[in-house]
């Protein structure tokens, strides 16, 4: 089973975030108050679908058109509680961040500020540590095999990064990660958790629900302890390029969870 990581991953994400002409898409001034809306509403996603962990973790999403300002979780703030008015915007070129008196978690600056700095493109990235892709993540092998649709929505454009260089809120971390998934849209991160990056809110949710999901998938095949049968190499990088004429599933799927959680709590978006 062998597999181009970079090549595979070029062409999905150049899609993904450059339009027909080639230029750089999605980089006009947002709505600030609908990106804080999508933004609550994804932690509040988060919380329901397991993929939280204790008051850490943190999702961000650029409100600037260079992507360096940007809105990110409250310091300890539980994913099922975050509203909409209480998301901290921050400057990524802004060396006092640290000291405000609302300063984010640590490793939320390190991690999101070094990935807005420099890449414009990254207009929402979300970050966690979901139970599943944490059981892969700590293998000797963390790949993802092509098994179902899910699975191999990530054949051959993921990052798997085995070089964990010091905890997260170490300012060089955050700068080898940012440098890791540029170009990039998923990232298994050994020995801590994963990364996505997307052209907004509900396509990287949308990343972040399928990642857990084909870690599952795996995690619970493996765990059967009988001999895999992936798909072969050709069919998989077919399934995974047919994803990406899905990004309409993204908005839409986002567009059904907020419904769902405005009928059972809509104070998100306060
Ligand atoms: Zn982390």
């Amino acid at each position: 089973m062998e597999q181009d990581q970079t090549d595979a991953m070029t062409v999905i994400d150049e899609s993904a975030v450059y339009d027909a002409e080639g230029e750089p898409s999605g980089l006009e001034e947002l709505d600030e108050a609908q990106i804080r809306v999508d933004l609550a509403a994804a932690f509040r996603l988060a919380a329901r679908f397991d993929l939280h962990e204790s008051v850490a973790n943190h999702f961000s999403a650029a409100v600037s058109p260079d992507g360096k300002r940007f809105l990110c979780n409250p310091k300890w703030r539980h994913f099922s509680l975050v509203r909409a008015s209480e998301l901290i915007l921050l400057d990524a070129d802004d060396p006092s961040t640290m000291e405000r008196p609302d300063a984010p978690d640590p490793s939320a600056w390190c991690i999101h500020g070094a990935i807005h700095q420099r890449i414009p493109t990254a207009r929402a990235v979300l970050h966690c540590h979901p139970p599943y892709a944490a059981a892969l993540i700590g293998l000797t092998d963390p790949t993802i095999p092509p098994l179902d649709q899910a699975t191999a929505r990530f054949w051959g454009r993921t990052v798997y990064d085995s070089e964990m260089g010091g905890p997260p809120d170490d300012p060089a971390e955050g700068v080898r990660v940012a440098e890791a998934i540029e170009g990039h849209s998923v990232m298994m991160m050994g020995n801590h958790g994963v990364t996505v990056v997307g052209e907004s809110v509900a396509h990287a949710f949308e990343e972040l629900y399928f990642l857990e999901r084909a870690c599952r998938t795996t995690v619970l095949a493996l765990s059967t302890g009988r001999p895999l049968r992936p798909m072969d190499d050709d069919l998989a990088d077919s399934v995974a390029r047919m994803w990406t004429r899905f990004t309409d599933q993204s908005v839409a799927h986002f567009a059904e969870q907020k419904t769902l959680l405005d009928r059972d709590d809509p104070s998100y978006r306060d």
